[in-house]
C-alpha cells in the first residue's frame, strides 16, 4: 500500500495548491504528535534534562527547517523555461566551431532543415528538436509539460506534491526534499513506535483519547511516507549517478550507451549539486558554481565523445 502513495498523486493533478496544505497539514499533525504529545512532556517532567530526548526534539526542528526549506525552494523555484527565441547551436563539421542558427528564416524546422543541409547530414539528427505546441526549438533534455503548458528544460516530471514541474534549476531541491523527508519521516516512525507497540500490548499507555488516534495516525502517515519516499530516492540517486532524467529513463532503453554520462563525479558534482560541498545539503548554488558550471542553466549540456558517435 505504502508504495502506491505517489501513483495516488497522480490522481490528484488537478488540485494544485491544494497539496501545499496537505503536505502542511501532515507536517503539522506530525508536530502536534511527536513534540506537543510525545516529547515534550517528558522533556517538562525531566526538566529539559533528559538528554535523548533532547536530542531528539533538536533533531526534528532541525530536519523539518531543511524538509520546509528544501520543499519551499521547490515549489517557488521556476524549474526553467526555454528563453524566446533561442537557437540551437550546432557544430560545424569541417571547422569544428560552434554555429548558432539566427535569423527569421529558421522560424520552422522544415525551413531550418532546407537552409542548413550543408551543416546537418542527417535530417533526423536529434540534436534539433523542436516544440510543435509551443512553436520554438526545444534546447537538449527539455521536454513539453503538458500540465504546466510549456517547455521545461532538462524536465524530470511534473509533480503534483510541489505543484511545480522539476527541472534543470529546481532538481537538486527536489532531491533534497527527498532526503530530508525520508529522514524526518524516519525518526517521526522511530519515535512513535514504543506508542503503537504499546498499544497492540495493551500496555500503559498515557493520553487522552484524542492525542492516542493522533499518535497512531501519525505513525502510519509517516511509516508509508517513509517506504514511500525511500524508494523514490533510491530510484533518483541511480538516475544522478547515470545522468538521467526520470523521462529519459524511457529514452535509455532504447540507447544502451548514454551520451550524457560523464561518468559518477561529473554527473554528480557538475548537473546536479554543484563542485562546492558546502552546498551539497542545502537548496542553494555557490556563486562561483553558478559562474563555472553553465549546465546549471539548463541549455547546454555535454556529451561523452566516448559514447557518442553522433558528435
Ligand atoms: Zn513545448
Ligand atoms: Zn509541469
Amino acid at each position: 500500500m505504502a508504495w502506491n502513495v505517489f501513483k495516488f498523486c497522480t490522481a490528484l493533478r488537478g488540485l494544485g495548491s491544494v497539496m501545499i496544505l496537505m503536505v502542511l497539514g501532515v507536517v503539522g499533525v506530525s508536530y502536534y504528535a511527536v513534540v506537543l504529545t510525545n516529547y515534550g512532556p517528558t522533556l517538562f517532567e525531566s526538566g529539559g534534562v533528559a538528554s535523548f530526548t533532547a536530542f531528539a526534539v533538536v533533531l526534528f526542528h532541525g530536519l523539518l527547517a531543511m524538509l520546509l526549506w528544501s520543499y519551499f525552494s521547490v515549489v517557488l523555484t521556476d524549474p526553467g523555461g526555454v528563453p524566446p527565441n533561442w537557437r540551437p547551436v550546432i557544430m560545424d563539421e569541417e571547422g569544428g566551431e560552434a554555429v548558432p542558427l539566427v535569423g527569421s528564416e529558421f522560424s520552422s524546422p522544415i525551413l531550418f532543415m532546407q537552409h542548413q543541409s550543408t551543416l546537418i547530414s542527417d535530417p533526423g539528427d536529434p540534436r534539433i528538436r523542436f516544440c510543435k505546441k509551443c512553436n520554438q526549438f526545444k534546447p537538449p533534455r527539455s521536454h513539453h509539460c503538458s500540465v504546466c503548458g510549456r517547455c521545461v528544460l532538462k524536465m524530470d516530471h511534473h509533480c503534483v506534491w510541489v505543484v511545480n514541474c522539476v527541472g534543470a534549476l529546481n532538481y537538486k531541491f527536489f532531491l533534497l526534499f527527498l532526503l530530508y523527508t525520508f529522514l524526518e519521516t524516519t525518526l517521526v516512525t522511530l519515535s512513535l513506535l514504543p506508542h503503537f507497540i504499546a498499544f497492540f500490548n495493551d500496555g500503559e499507555i498515557p493520553g487522552t483519547p484524542g492525542a492516542l488516534a493522533t499518535t497512531f495516525l501519525t505513525f502510519v502517515l509517516n511509516l508509508a511516507f517513509a517506504l514511500s519516499v525511500l524508494g523514490f530516492l533510491i530510484m533518483h540517486i541511480s538516475l544522478v549517478m547515470g545522468n538521467t532524467t526520470t523521462i529519459e529513463a524511457y529514452e535509455k532503453k532504447a540507447t544502451p550507451k548514454w551520451r550524457y554520462d560523464l561518468g559518477r563525479r561529473k554527473n554528480f558534482e557538475q548537473q546536479v549539486f554543484g563542485i562546492d560541498k558546502r552546498y551539497w545539503l542545502i537548496p542553494v548554488y555557490s556563486e562561483e558554481d553558478l559562474r563555472r558550471i553553465p549546465e546549471l542553466e539548463g541549455l547546454e549540456y555535454p556529451t561523452n565523445p566516448d559514447l557518442d558517435s553522433r558528435l
